[in-house]
């Protein structure tokens, strides 16, 4: 395998001289750790580490987002895949169906259940993140009981029977009062805490007048981008449609 992830929840581990974590370092931490996994046509392997572990001093952990930040393509997608599944395999140790105990599908990066032939595939969770703007504002909302020091896109997880679309619209007048139009796509981030796949959209005002729903949102309204209050680092698709890179 020629990449390697350590991971710690939110955090991956990282060499303190600053050279590239390999797999030979992966095999000095692996007594650390609580599972591993391997993906041979993804050319990765990676471990969770136990709880509080206490590293070497030749290596430090970095935040996952931060390194979202500074990745692109491939990189992005093995790491957001190497969370994604170590945190899926943590979850999911017996059958849904019969509560058996599962084990690796031979191949296949899915787990099956010997005692009623069921095979489980890692789940996503479709989730959309909008932009609204008003003229030359934007729409932006502190979350009541999440990331709660910074202003943020409006964000919520798509129901089911729900378009994408529909989700939109949906969550920005339950949690806003606004009423939008000419909702557009404009990307995707896999968000593997655990396993969203955030669905970017921008949407224009149409009516209403900003009333939170107060057991979700602490605080909303309309800002001029050059005078934000604190919002999301880099490394996050809100970051990227608030700053007008998507
Ligand atoms: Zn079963």
């Amino acid at each position: 395998m020629r990449y390697a992830f350590a991971l710690a929840k939110r955090d991956m581990v990282v060499r303190t001289d600053g050279q590239p974590f390999t797999p030979d370092d992966l095999e000095k931490l692996k007594h650390l750790a609580d599972s591993h996994l391997a993906e041979k046509e993804n050319d990765f392997c990676a471990i969770e580490l136990k709880p509080d572990t206490q590293l070497p001093p030749e290596y430090g952990f970095k935040t996952i987002r931060e390194a979202f930040a500074l990745l692109d393509g491939e990189d992005n997608y093995r790491l957001a895949r190497a969370r994604a599944l170590l945190s899926w395999h943590s979850g999911h140790r017996f059958c849904a169906r019969c509560g058996s105990p599962l084990t690796w599908a031979e191949g296949v990066s899915a787990k099956k259940c010997e005692k009623c032939d069921s095979v489980l595939f890692p789940r996503i969770e479709p989730c959309m993140i909008v932009l609204v703007s008003k003229g030359d504002e934007i729409l932006l909302a502190r979350h009541a009981q999440r990331n709660s020091d910074v202003y943020s896109c409006l964000a919520g997880f798509i129901e089911v029977g729900e378009s994408a679309e529909h989700a939109v619209a949906r969550e920005i007048f339950e949690e806003t009062g606004i009423h939008v139009k000419n909702i557009r796509y404009r990307g995707s981030q896999s968000w593997p805490f655990p396993d969203q796949l955030m669905l970017a959209f921008t949407a224009e005002y149409e009516s209403g007048e900003i009333k939170v729903q107060e057991d979700e949102i602490a605080n909303a309204g309309w800002f001029r981008r050059e005078d934000c209050p604190a919002t999301p680092k880099p490394g996050s698709i809100a970051y990227k449609l608030i700053h007008n890179e998507i």
